[in-house]
């Protein structure tokens, strides 16, 4: 029996797992890379890293397995430049990274903000990659002089284990220079910006042959690779998502709520981000939470080291909705959505004497809910209608958490068998390229079932309605006493 392999190259490491015809995760592999912070702001890892990992992971779900097809998905927006003989010309620069504030600045004066939203359906944000381009430019003039190609991370993995050059229009989406409307690179983009479009790589849709393994430990040559797609979108096709229905929640480090659309649909502000899907002829949108599981791992990491998740949730669990007025921002790192604010920070607000460690987990709970909600709430400004969503990532794991964004979401959440993320949404674009799926909707047909579905709590939904109010007001009253 063959199997399908999706490789994902993320930000801590290359994930590997190999599916059988029937979506059942036979084998699953991870290697683990650094990641370097030069100077404040800044984020950065070798490539090099990304191909030894990568090699590695393959190799250990390929060992002993017949393999049709592999499917590539990735960490969006990073920068990968490379010269005329294909080295890599410095590290590359990552989508946490926020060196390019001017460069932002400098494409929205340059594209005009309206017109760049309309092209490309985002604001030029820091982690994009095309401000990238304009810092290299600016910064590394040497190096800048010297590009010849520009990958994005996953697409430069494929370099190496096909020896193609290529992308897929989900990730190419995340450069600030695709026409998402037109799926194809936009030379007015290029154009103001200056910069080559020679330097561009093809961009397919996600589930075409983008090139054949040439040379890796344990995988056999000439197996077909599908142009992938970033991991957000491949994380939303491994739980289902195809087409417009129920929304993507992504309880993971950051938070997700994306939604499949029939259309290109731009919000006018751009808060919430307008995407090509990994499925031809589809978009989506979504907005993004830097830190929504990844606020309760601060909260573990920085007061609650040796406390496993489970107890510090079962604290929670003893304060009712609202925990006494007691109130969490959680943009720890700045947020993306609803406000773009990278100098944005957390506030618990509210604190009594009668709050305790439970009461503060049980507001960084409902505050990461909150903010998932007001995401939701934009997606249903762009007409958005959703009657469920299917929930992913390590939050997930957490029933009371489930409840609460069931409850404030107003949405049934269901949780599907494999928990792979965006490995597994890989893996079926593998397969379809391998033609063990007639299409990516065949994929997620065969492979994709729903476990569980957690309703929201009446009760609790009521009391949300209240404090999301609150919750709401925080951003504007604090906004004025942040630190310059
Ligand atoms: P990433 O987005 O980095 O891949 P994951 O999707 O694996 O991360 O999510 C990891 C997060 O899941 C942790 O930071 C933690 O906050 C949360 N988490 C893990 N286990 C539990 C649990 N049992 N209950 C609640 N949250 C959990």
């Amino acid at each position: 029996m063959s199997v399908c392999v999706g490789l994902d190259v993320g930000t801590t490491g290359a994930k590997a797992i190999a599916i059988d015809p029937d979506g059942g995760v036979v084998a699953r592999a991870e290697r683990g890379y650094p990641l370097s912070t030069p100077r404040p702001g800044w984020s950065e890892q070798d490539p090099e890293h990304w191909w030894r990992a990568a090699q590695a992971a393959l190799a250990d779900v390929s060992a002993g397995r017949e393999v049709a097809g592999i499917g590539l998905s990735g960490q969006m927006h990073g920068l990968v430049t490379l010269d005329g003989a294909g080295r890599v010309l410095r590290p590359a620069i990552l989508w946490n990274d926020q060196r390019t504030g001017a460069e932002c600045a400098e494409i929205e004066e340059r594209v005009g903000l309206d017109r760049l939203i309309a092209l490309t359906g985002n604001r030029a944000l820091t982690g994009f990659t095309a401000p990238k381009l304009l810092w290299l430019r600016r910064h590394e003039p040497d190096v800048y002089a010297r590009i010849a190609r520009v990958l994005l991370p996953k697409d430069y993995v494929r370099l190496r284990l096909t020896g193609e050059w290529a992308s897929d229009v989900a990730d190419a989406s995340g450069t600030l220079l695709l026409d998402v409307a037109r799926r194809t690179w936009s030379a007015e983009v290029l154009e103001a910006l200056e910069l080559p479009g020679a330097w561009l790589p093809p961009a397919f849709e996600s589930a075409e042959v983008a090139g054949a393994t040439i040379a890796c430990d344990n995988v056999s040559q000439g197996i077909p690779v599908a142009a992938g797609s970033g991991d957000c979108a491949a994380a939303a096709l491994g739980v289902g998502i195809d087409h417009a229905g129920p929304l993507s929640v992504v309880l993971g480090t950051s938070g997700v709520v994306f939604a499949a659309l029939p259309s290109f649909h731009a919000e006018p502000q751009a808060r919430v981000h307008a995407f090509c899907h990994a499925v031809p002829g589809a978009w989506h949108a979504m907005g993004v939470m830097l830190s929504a599981a990844g606020s309760l791992q601060w909260f573990h990491d920085r007061l609650a080291v040796d406390v496993p998740f489970e107890r510090l949730v079962a604290e929670a669990d003893a304060w009712a909705p609202g925990a006494e007025g007691l109130l969490f921002q959680p943009y720890l790192a700045g947020e993306r959505t609803p406000h773009a604010d990278p100098r944005a920070r957390a506030a618990f607000v509210g604190l009594g004497v009668r709050h305790d460690r439970g009461a503060m987990v049980r507001a960084v709970l409902e505050g990461v809910a909150f903010g998932l909600r007001d995401s939701l709430e934009l997606l249903r400004g762009l007409g958005v209608e959703a009657e469920a969503a299917r929930v992913s990532g390590g939050g997930a794991r957490s029933p009371t958490w489930l409840r609460i964004v069931a409850s404030v979401l107003g949405l049934p959440l269901e949780t599907t068998a494999a928990e792979e993320g965006s490995a597994y949404g890989a893996a079926l674009l593998g397969g379809v390229a391998g033609g063990v799926f007639a299409d990516v909707h065949d994929a997620v047909a065969r492979c994709v079932r729903v476990r569980e579905t957690v309703e929201p709590d009446t009760t609790w939904a009521e009391a949300y309605e209240e404090i999301h109010g609150r919750y709401r007001a925080l951003y504007p009253a604090l906004k004025g006493v942040e630190n310059a």
